[in-house]
């Protein structure tokens, strides 16, 4: 027979982490498993500053995911990297993960409570979901920092604060023509006050992903900043509800979702603003909560 676990945590971000760390301290083994190969989700991906996380100060969002990786490791938490939640069956007490490993055939692994922390992924251009076109970049992060700026034209596509940091970013990288075009825009005004208005369209607009135009102009570079949508590809789970705007539903108060005994938490579920400290803090509300859930049953 397999083991059972008491909690299997699907998700090494900073709301993964968090939960992991917290069950561990609370008293329980759990399991954690990221699809990538290391902890920190987005966070290990943000190579600029966190002046955002009180307890980082200095600290770039790489480095605020390193000290996550050490704290999961000083707790003694087992990881699963480069495994990734297929299906979820099964229903309280006992819960069956189809996990691919790499390299390596699907495993089931048995746990008595679930908490999925699969954060949320870049929306990309309509039409090429799930095509990588050359010169054409989905969402922040560090695949922009690794572009060479110098001389090229570069559209970016949205109106909302990515879009406006990286007009900046591109900018002072030596671009020689940077242009946002927004349908709206949504960005803080600090961020739209500095950019030129010749620089910013507002409006419909036609893309060419394959050509590399918007409105019959070729650039070098497109950057897609289309905002986000939960990752969610295990969703055939049965009687997991979805809320309107795309996040798994959950109670307020426990981050339970419909599923008695599965917890959503960080931007999976966005109950809060998006960021490091809220996705921590919803990793402890579903980790007291199954503390309180497993406490008050035999399993
Ligand atoms: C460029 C950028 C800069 C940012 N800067 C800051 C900042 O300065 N300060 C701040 O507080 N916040 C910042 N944020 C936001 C912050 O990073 C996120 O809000 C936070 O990481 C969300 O945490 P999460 O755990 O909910 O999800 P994520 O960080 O997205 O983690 C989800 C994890 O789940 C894994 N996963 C997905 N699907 C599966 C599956 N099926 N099986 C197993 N694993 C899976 C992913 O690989 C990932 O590691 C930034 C975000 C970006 C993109």
């Amino acid at each position: 027979m397999e083991k059972l676990w008491d909690a299997v945590v699907v998700g090494a971000g900073p709301a993964g982490a968090s939960c992991a760390v917290w069950l561990r301290h609370l008293g329980f083994k759990p399991l954690l498993i990221e699809a990538s190969d290391r902890i920190g989700g987005l966070a290990a991906r943000n190579p600029f500053d966190d002046i955002w996380t009180v307890t980082s100060p200095h600290q770039t969002g790489v480095q605020v995911a390193q000290h996550m990786a050490e704290q999961v490791q000083a707790s003694g938490i087992e990881v699963w990297f480069e495994s990734c939640l297929q299906a979820l069956d099964g229903q309280k007490p006992v819960f069956e993960l189809s996990v691919a490993r790499a390299g390596a055939a699907p495993v089931i692994v048995r746990a008595k409570r679930v908490v999925l922390a699969t954060g949320v992924k870049p929306r990309g251009l309509a039409g090429f979901e799930d095509q990588s076109l050359p010169g054409v970049i989905v969402g922040p992060g560090d695949a922009i920092m690794a572009l060479a700026f110098a001389g090229k034209r570069v559209a970016i596509l949205g109106g909302g604060d990515n879009a406006f940091e990286n007009y900046e970013f591109a900018k002072s990288r030596g671009a020689s023509d940077v242009k946002i075009f927004a349908r709206t825009v949504r960005a803080q005004k600090q961020f739209v006050s500095r950019v030129l208005a010749a620089d910013l369209h507002i409006g419909s607009t036609q893309v060419d992903p394959v050509a590399r135009t918007v409105n019959g102009q070729t650039y070098d570079y497109l950057l897609v900043f289309y905002g986000w949508q939960a990752n969610l590809d295990f969703a055939a789970t049965p009687a997991l509800a979805i809320d309107e705007r795309g996040f798994v539903a959950t109670d307020a108060a426990c981050a339970q979702t419909s599923l008695p005994g599965v917890f959503a938490i960080g931007e999976l579920a966005q109950r809060m603003h998006p960021c490091v400290p809220t996705a921590m803090a919803d990793g402890v509300v579903a980790a007291k909560a199954i503390e309180r859930d497993l406490s008050a049953q035999s399993v």
